[in-house]
């Protein structure tokens, strides 16, 4: 069995993110697509949904209520209904009422722009503190918002670094975070353009029940690629 060393590692990962920004283009981190606050809550809300949904479910909420504080104390079941083009509804409306409730009774006001001065550990520390927040939505709101030097792993970016052999095999999503920071370089443009590209190219190509192979312009240095076809 072959076995990488780190320096291999990073060498394949920055082979890898040069082919992805040629063939899905490099974005830029700034200005932020959105404000952090909404950044948060819409990002609970696209868990296990498609952006389609999960912007659909934000504008009905936010078209019922039109304030942080008002979503607070909203009737759970009446949120839940309004949030239902997002999947497990039931589950995130409690969090979203419980993630404001506690932001607004810690900083006095729906606002996380102090997330801007936290070292990144404390930052994820307090953003993971939040009822249904973990690794990934917090990762993204100090990377998209804050410019921190952190890698948010979806299903996409697990999938596609698992296959092509940037993590080692059976690597939690949650261990991935560490491990691919470890090779990557420590810019948040290219953190924030490898998370883009990677999730593009598991979304378009590397897909979960067939990645088109047979398509992909990282066929050589993906492990997945050579142990399917060399047995061919
Ligand atoms: S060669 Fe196949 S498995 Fe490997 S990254 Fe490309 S689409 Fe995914």
């Amino acid at each position: 069995m072959f076995v990488y060393t780190p320096t291999d590692l990073q060498t394949k990962a920055m082979d890898m993110y040069a082919v992805f920004l040629k063939a899905y283009g490099e974005r830029q981190l700034k200005p932020p697509r959105r404000d952090p606050m909404t950044e948060l809550i819409m990002t609970i809300l696209s868990q296990r949904t498609t952006n389609a949904n999960e912007k659909l479910a934000f504008t009905r909420m936010w078209e019922h209520y039109g304030s942080w504080e008002k979503i607070r104390d909203a009737d759970v079941a009446e949120l839940t209904g309004l949030i239902a083009p997002s999947n497990y509804p039931e589950v995130k409306a409690p969090h979203i009422k419980a993630t404001l409730a506690q932001i607004i009774s810690e900083r006095g006001e729906p606002n996380i722009d102090f997330l801007e001065a936290l070292p990144v550990e404390e930052g994820l520390r307090w953003l993971r503190s939040l009822p249904g927040v973990g690794m990934k939505t917090a990762s993204l709101v100090l990377l998209f918002n804050f410019s921190k030097q952190v890698i948010p792993v979806d299903t996409h970016v697990h999938r596609v670094s698992l296959r092509t052999g940037l993590l080692p095999a059976r690597t939690s999503a949650e261990k991935a975070h560490t491990l691919l920071l470890n090779i990557l370089p420590t810019d948040p443009h290219i953190l924030y353009n490898f998370h883009v590209t990677c999730l593009r190219h598991g979304q378009k190509l590397c897909t979960w029940n067939f990645p088109k192979c047979s398509q992909c312009p990282v066929t050589h240095l993906c492990n997945y690629y050579r142990d399917v076809y060399s047995r061919a």
